[in-house]
């Protein structure tokens, strides 16, 4: 792997660290810039390799412990154009993720992310793809997919283009969703003191 597999300074993860313990990663919160970033493509001609191998063990690690359903790669600071989607220990990878064709939108009522702890809001995108993507082989896959899985691929692939799903909902809406999240927070950590 080359020196750019892991750049948050803030962590002082280096690519070597990614080889040498598989724990789960850390999980960068809205306020992250690197949120904000556009991932270069992911260069597949080394594929397989044994540190994609260990880095997406723990990106499936991170994304079991919190629950999650979906997990971009930049999400835990590392700054590769690839994402977990699925659930438990039925999950996968995809590199390079594209979308070759979609169906009509379909409004989905609760659309989450966790980098936005408590925050969910009603955001329409289309009902089912065709998405095109490399799994951790190097081989290409196509896959028609519905659904949550479809909906999971679309917001991971908004995360690779620097894109977080607030920026799909209009600004009342969203207002709205914070009032709940803060709300949902308080009375997490509440019942965390009384524990
Ligand atoms: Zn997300």
């Amino acid at each position: 792997m080359s020196e750019d597999f892991i750049i948050d300074t803030e962590t002082g993860i280096k690519s070597a660290d990614i080889e040498q313990s598989i724990e789960p990663l850390p999980l960068f919160n809205e306020l992250h810039p690197m949120l904000a970033q556009t991932i270069p493509k992911f260069d597949v001609s080394g594929l397989p390799n044994s540190a994609i191998n260990i880095l997406i063990k723990r990106l499936k690690m991170t994304m079991k412990l919190y629950s999650g359903i979906g997990l971009s790669a930049n999400q835990c600071g590392v700054l590769q154009r690839m994402f977990i989607i699925g659930s438990g220990d039925d999950s996968w990878a995809c590199i390079n993720p594209e979308i070759l064709e979609t169906s009509a939108d379909l409004v989905y009522e609760a659309e989450g992310c966790l980098s936005f702890p408590g925050l969910s809001v009603r955001i329409a995108r289309p009902a089912w793809i065709n998405a095109q993507f490399y799994n951790e082989r190097g081989e290409q896959v196509q896959m028609k997919m519905e659904g949550l899985t479809a909906r999971c691929y679309q917001h991971e692939l908004d995360h690779m283009n620097g894109v977080v799903f607030t920026q799909r909902v209009k600004p009342v809406a969203l207002q709205m969703a914070r009032k709940h999240q803060q709300k949902l927070i308080k009375k997490f950590t509440r019942l965390h003191k009384q524990i």
